[in-house]
């Protein structure tokens, strides 16, 4: 079986781990990996959600912060820190230098973001083939209004260095527009049997993916069913801050409403104005709740999307593979 994932980072990365462990031998995952976390720093890129995946399934994830290498030191950071030089908010150990040292010298010598993802992967063996969404710069941004006034930030000084205390006004992924899918990208996602949504970010992670013209109307098309899991259990994402960012374009921290905004690709094929109006096209056949909201099922279901309520918290290896069979089923129960 050939299936896809759309993947951001820590939620991404674990689901994978466990739908790795639940597939067999002769299964093939493609995972298309959010690079609207990307930052320049030091001169040099780095792609926090495509090492987050690669050293989670390569067996070199720091388990309890959930990104960077494990048996991390920090000299370097310290000897910048000597010199002034900044950002003291992004946290970069020297082992996770090699690897972003290792990207910018590639990228720098003209190989694309897509084949130096592939080099890295040689070492990491992360079990499914990795693909940027695009090997063109795209950024998310964030619009707030703070003490200085009403500006955009890079993600991940909203993320990281303001906490996303301040409310999230809009999220825009600059340079999308014009973006490509990288290479492989969207012959994935016609080729596949299954199309998984993981429990990522659905504004900044999997909405960033999307937003790659091309890669929204390909999921929606694909014959394969789509399904998604819940990254928002109890009315609260599990681990981060999902709700500001789904605050900022209008989505309730719900898993029904987060269901909803991703839209069924039933409903609105069947409906009379489909493709005119503006309206975009829905996106997922199936939908997988935790059991604390089986309340939300019949709701879901109601919009045209399968719904099922199953543990979703991924506390284990074995406990997140049940989740991939859990989704796995649910895609073959929607197969047309
Ligand atoms: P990021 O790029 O590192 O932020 O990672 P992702 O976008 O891939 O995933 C972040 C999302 O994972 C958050 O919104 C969390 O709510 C969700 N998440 C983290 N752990 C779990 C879990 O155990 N179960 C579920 N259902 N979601 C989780
Ligand atoms: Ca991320």
């Amino acid at each position: 079986m050939r299936i896809v994932a759309l993947a951001g980072g820590i939620g991404g990365a674990r689901f994978l781990r466990g739908l790795l462990a639940a597939v067999g031998p002769q299964d093939e995952i493609t995972v298309i990996g959010n690079t609207g976390d990307d930052i320049h720093l030091y001169g040099l890129k780095v792609c926090p959600d495509l090492d987050t995946v690669m050293y989670t399934l390569g067996g070199g994830i720091n388990e309890e912060q959930g990104w960077g290498r494990t048996d991390e030191t920090w000299s370097i950071k310290a000897e910048m820190k000597e010199y002034g030089v900044g950002p003291e908010w992004f946290g970069l150990g020297d082992r996770d230098f090699a690897t972003h040292l290792v990207r910018s010298q590639m990228l720098t010598a003209g190989y694309s973001l897509s084949q130096v993802t592939e080099a890295l992967c040689v070492r990491w063996k992360p079990g499914v083939r990795l693909l940027p969404m695009s090997d063109d710069r795209v950024e998310t941004h964030v619009r707030i209004t703070d003490g200085q006034g009403t500006r955009a930030v890079h993600f991940q000084e909203y993320w990281v260095k303001l906490h996303a205390a301040v409310d999230a006004e809009a999220i825009i992924p600059v340079g999308a527009d014009t973006a490509k899918p990288a290479p492989g990208v969207l012959e994935a996602i016609a080729e596949a049997d299954v199309i998984l949504l993981p429990p990522s970010n659905p504004v900044v992670s999997i909405g960033s993916i999307l937003a790659v013209p091309g890669i929204r109307e390909a999921v929606a098309a694909a014959p394969a069913p789509v399904v998604g899991l819940s990254p928002i259990i109890g009315g609260a994402p599990v681990r981060g801050m999902a709700d500001k960012v789904l605050a900022a374009v209008g989505v309730e921290a719900t898993a029904e409403a987060v269901a909803l905004d991703y839209g069924s690709r039933t409903a609105l094929r069947g409906s009379s104005n489909e493709g005119g109006g503006g309206r975009r096209a829905g996106l997922i056949d199936g939908w997988l709740v935790d059991t604390a909201d089986a309340a939300a099922v019949d709701a879901v279901e109601a919009a045209g999307i399968a719904c099922r309520a199953v543990p979703l918290l991924m506390t284990d290896v074995d406990a997140t593979a049940e989740m991939a069979r859990a989704a796995l089923a649910l895609a073959e129960q929607v197969r047309k």
